[in-house]
């Protein structure tokens, strides 16, 4: 089939998430054909290097054998078993075993689900129940963080805390409070990281006691904020969060959805940190993109309150596709990957591609660089001392992606022309430079745009 029936054929049918529609249905799809390493090939030919690892996902980089070798034998062997009635399948429960070895403290219990968005909702439902079985029904205020990103799932959206997932769509629910962000580069209190701390335990406590201690159920966090921006917390940041959370008798969730696996460093970013959450997210980088695949990892105590709690009756959580058999394998496969060679690559290559970043500080665009790992941000702006954003008349979010494109690169360019970067751990040194080459020439001729040096110059 032609691409350009392709094209006509999604325009008519296909929902992409996240889109105008209108302005897609206008633009056209851009299909990609094939991937390799850290590099995709377009319908059309074009090779680009993936700085954003498809959705910041295939962090084990795209075409590894041992990878679709594992997800093959599966689908031969048994294509799907269903954990209900008892039942099971060995790569699920091997996979549930490595990653409860693998994660932070007494996180020992897993729930599988089929990405993050279902992984958060889990949580949500998984809180209610324990509070429920401690005799505390009323804890069911929810807290998390603006700039934050739970997922799109009803529940989930709500937790979120990005406005185009809210508008039209009737959530927060009352339930769902916030907190501001740590974002230190535009944080009221200044860039200083002992007074960011101590603004964020302060926001925390007042809003647990404007709810009520009792009433307040659980805290969301991401350890880097995503979705966002990039927004990385100064250091002590996550621990004095969770530190505060247990003195105030609240649950806390690390949300790891894109952390996790590699992404800044370590298996997971809590470890950073050295901390211990009560419940953990991930997905994405569990499966590297190969499959769909999320996980809720639960804490002894609240997995035994649950179960206590339930008794002989049922726990009324599930899904048709809980820790999917070719899912399992796939994640079994990438956990063997990331550990035999592929988080040491991923952190010497990040490495490279921070100092790349910060490189590109002299450029008149770029107000920041920021990021951890293979994980990174950089914030363009017209004025540096004064922090103008791009002009959003520019629509710097979608000329920048075009542009970036054209140079054979695929980044996020979030609307408010932040770039953001998570290639595939397996990125080698030319890969990273070609990355940093290429932003450096698509913001070359972003300085070039007329409104753009009318901004700078106005
Ligand atoms: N949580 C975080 C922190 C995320 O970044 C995402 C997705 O980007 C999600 C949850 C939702 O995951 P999914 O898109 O797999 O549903």
């Amino acid at each position: 089939m032609l691409p350009n029936s392709l094209v006509e054929l999604d325009r008519a049918h296909l929902i992409h998430p996240v889109a105008s529609y209108r302005g897609h249905e206008q633009a056209g799809v851009r299909v990609l054909k094939t991937g390799r390493g850290a590099t995709v090939t377009d319908a059309a030919g074009r090779e680009l290097i993936d700085g954003f690892a498809g959705l910041w996902c295939v962090n084990a980089g795209y075409g590894q054998d041992k990878i679709i070798e594992a997800a093959t034998r599966q689908l031969r062997e048994l294509p799907y078993a269903t954990g209900y009635f008892g039942l099971g399948s060995e790569p699920a429960i091997r996979l549930a075993a490595a990653l409860a070895e693998r994660a932070p403290g007494d996180l020992n219990h897993i729930y599988f689900t089929l990405g993050g968005s279902d992984a958060v909702d889990s949580t949500v439902r998984f809180i209610r129940f324990y509070y429920h079985a401690l005799g505390k029904p009323q804890k069911d205020q929810f807290i998390s963080v603006m700039q934050g990103y739970h997922g799109s799932s009803t529940t989930g959206a709500g937790l979120t805390a990005l406005p185009a997932f809210h508008a039209g769509f009737g959530v927060p629910f009352d339930w769902q409070h916030k907190i501001p962000s740590h974002y230190s580069y535009r944080n009221p209190v200044g860039s200083d990281p002992q007074e960011i701390i101590k603004a964020s335990v302060a926001a925390l406590r007042a809003k647990v006691q404007e709810l009520g201690p009792e009433r307040v159920a659980a805290f969301y966090v991401e350890p880097i904020q995503g979705s966002g921006g990039v927004l990385v917390p100064p250091s002590g940041w996550l621990k004095a969060m969770r530190d505060t959370c247990r003195e105030l008798d609240i649950l806390f969730v690390a949300d790891e959805v894109i952390t996790g696996f590699g992404r800044t460093g370590p298996l997971f970013a809590c470890e950073d940190d050295g901390i211990v959450p009560d419940l953990m997210t991930v997905a994405k980088g569990l499966t590297s993109g190969y499959c769909p695949m999320g996980a809720v990892f639960l804490s002894d105590r609240v997995y035994e309150t649950i179960a206590d709690g339930a008794g002989a009756s049922a726990v009324g959580h599930g899904y048709t596709y809980s820790a999917h058999p070719v899912s399992a394998a796939v994640g079994l496969a990438c956990l063997d990957l990331y550990e035999n060679g592929l988080l040491e690559n991923g952190r010497r290559v990040g490495q490279r591609l921070m100092a790349g970043l910060r490189g590109l500080a002299d450029h008149p665009l770029v107000g920041e660089v920021r990021g951890r790992g293979m994980l990174a941000a950089v914030e363009l702006v017209t004025n540096k001392e004064k922090k103008t954003p791009l002009p959003a008349a520019a629509e710097p979010g979608r000329r920048i992606f075009d542009r970036a494109w054209d140079n054979g690169l695929v980044v996020r360019a979030f609307p408010n022309g932040v770039l953001g970067y998570a290639p595939p751990l397996c990125c080698t040194d030319d890969d990273i430079d070609r990355i940093i080459d290429r932003t450096r020439r698509t913001l070359d001729e972003t300085l070039a745009d007329a409104d753009v040096r009318e901004a700078m110059t106005g």
